[in-house]
């Protein structure tokens, strides 16, 4: 029998072009290797705590996985990441320095709290100042790495202690390979039309202000982002047909081999990893799109006995400093609801670009690693009471230089390929709310075709 439409991919990509579709009326078959849905989205209970495995909130700015949960009717499940106590730390010389205030990302827009910190030397905050003046360019221009960005507006220690770890904390990647026009569009455009990004940041302020204070900047759910997609698969139940298997190839026309078996469609979905996809297809570009691979150390303590003052969100590990560790979330501050009052809860991040090997330690020795850089950088001497790890091999993709030029050209190729379509998170977007959009517009797509 022909489906209308197989998705192969289960994670919030596939779901939310599942969801879509069902909404619209059509039915589709949704093909899984994993034996859970939610691809990385992955929460675990653990004595009273609620661990996050993979992604713990989204971008609340960015309004797509509200609308869903909305929809979904999870809207009084969402919380807000308590903004108020927000305070980030990176490690400079072996201790942690406060954010200073007033950044928007690595762009200053205060002068005292630039002058005073400790994070940067003089001939960085001399060459913060001296930006101001840089030109406008008129236009975007080629695409560049954001290291070279950066460094071209504010030098080389403003990319290590800035940039750098504020992205590898969302992309695990690598700034000198990331794209400017594909991960910091927004600061691209500034440089086009005001020059200096100070200036044009400052521009833009009033605007960003008012938003800023209506918004929080992160949101999850009480239960954690399980509840998500627990919530689509319970109400795709009777939609879709789930296969637990993995796609083992496509074939135009449309038809899928799932063990063994070639099951035809009208429309196919690949919601996978673009690593998957790519090999799926036979496309060797598709396949190329670089990923990183990282990990995720849940540590609970018993809260007596703990002695740090867990005085913000957490902190962000420049490469500079040579430790495993790329960031670790207090998330007892962070977000409310995720840790009893008598345990302390800490989210390590491990991996990003060229540290893959460390997936392939063992949970031994990973878990001492940790624990020896939580002592020699928070001080911490208590032995957890429980820990958690998840590996995430090839899951978070990375848009280096040239991303958008090769995404145009595969997507030019897919549409001369009907019923072909791509979601996920190696195109426009990486984040949840990206992910939800990229399922909505694939589902759009189809019910158009099949009303044409
Ligand atoms: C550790 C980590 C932390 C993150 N933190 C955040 C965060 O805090 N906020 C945020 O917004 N984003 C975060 N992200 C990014 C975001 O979570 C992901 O980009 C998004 O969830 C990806 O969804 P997806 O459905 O596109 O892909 P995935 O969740 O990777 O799902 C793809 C699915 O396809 C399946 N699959 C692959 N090949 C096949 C095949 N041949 N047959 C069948 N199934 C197949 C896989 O098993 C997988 O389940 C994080 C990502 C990671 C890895």
């Amino acid at each position: 029998m022909r489906r209308p439409v197989i998705i192969i991919g289960g994670g919030i990509s596939g779901l939310s072009t599942a969801y879509f579709l069902a909404k619209a009326g059509i039915p589709s078959t949704l093909v899984e290797a994993r034996p859970r849905l939610g691809g990385v989205i992955w929460t675990e209970r653990v004595e009273g705590c609620t661990l996050e495995m993979g992604p713990d909130s989204y971008l609340a700015q960015k309004p797509w996985a509200l609308e869903l949960i909305r929809e979904l009717g999870l809207e009084s499940e969402v919380i807000a990441s308590n903004d108020h106590l927000r305070k980030t730390y990176v490690l400079k010389h072996g201790r942690l320095v406060p954010l200073p205030d007033g950044l928007m990302f690595m762009v200053p827009t205060r002068i005292l709290p630039l002058v005073s910190t400790r994070l940067l030397g003089w001939p960085t905050k001399f060459r913060m100042a001296l930006e101001w003046f840089h030109p406008p360019q008129g236009h975007m221009g080629e695409d560049r790495s954001v290291a070279a960005f950066v460094e071209q507006h504010y030098g080389r220690e403003a990319v290590d202690y800035l940039t750098e770890p504020l992205l590898s904390g969302v992309y695990g990647g690598d700034p000198s390979r990331l794209s400017i026009l594909s991960v910091l569009p927004r600061f691209a455009e500034l440089e086009a039309r005001y020059g200096s990004l100070t200036k044009g940041v400052l521009h833009s302020r009033r605007r960003a202000a008012a938003e800023a204070r209506s918004t929080p900047l992160f949101q999850t759910l009480r239960g954690g982002l399980q509840q998500l997609s627990d919530a689509l698969a319970e109400r795709l139940r009777d939609a879709v047909e789930v296969i637990r298997a993995r796609a083992e190839a496509v074939e135009p026309g449309w038809r899928v081999r799932v063990n063994g078996e070639w099951l035809e469609a009208e429309h196919v979905v690949l919601a996978c990893e673009a690593h998957n996809a790519g090999a799926l297809l036979g496309w060797e570009d598709l396949a190329s799109v670089p990923y990183s691979s990282s990990l995720i150390v849940s540590l609970g303590y018993a809260r007596r006995g703990f002695d740090h003052p867990l005085n913000g969100f957490g902190f962000l590990v420049p490469r500079k400093e040579r430790k495993r560790l790329v960031a670790a979330t207090w998330v007892n501050v962070k977000f409310s609801h995720r840790a009893p009052e008598d345990k302390v809860l800490l989210r390590c991040f491990l991996g990003g670009e060229g540290q893959e090997s460390i997936l392939s330690e063992s949970d031994e020795s990973l878990l001492a690693g940790v624990q020896e850089e939580l002592r020699e950088i928070m001080g911490v001497t208590a032995r957890p009471v429980f820990w958690r790890i998840a590996r995430w091999p090839r899951s978070m993709a990375q848009y280096t230089v040239g991303h958008q030029a090769l995404i145009r050209e595969i997507e030019e190729r897919v549409e001369r390929h009907p019923g072909l379509h791509l979601a996920g998170n190696a195109y426009h977007g990486i984040g949840i709310p990206d992910c939800v959009r990229m399922g909505r517009q694939a589902a759009g797509r189809i019910a158009k075709a099949r009303a044409a």
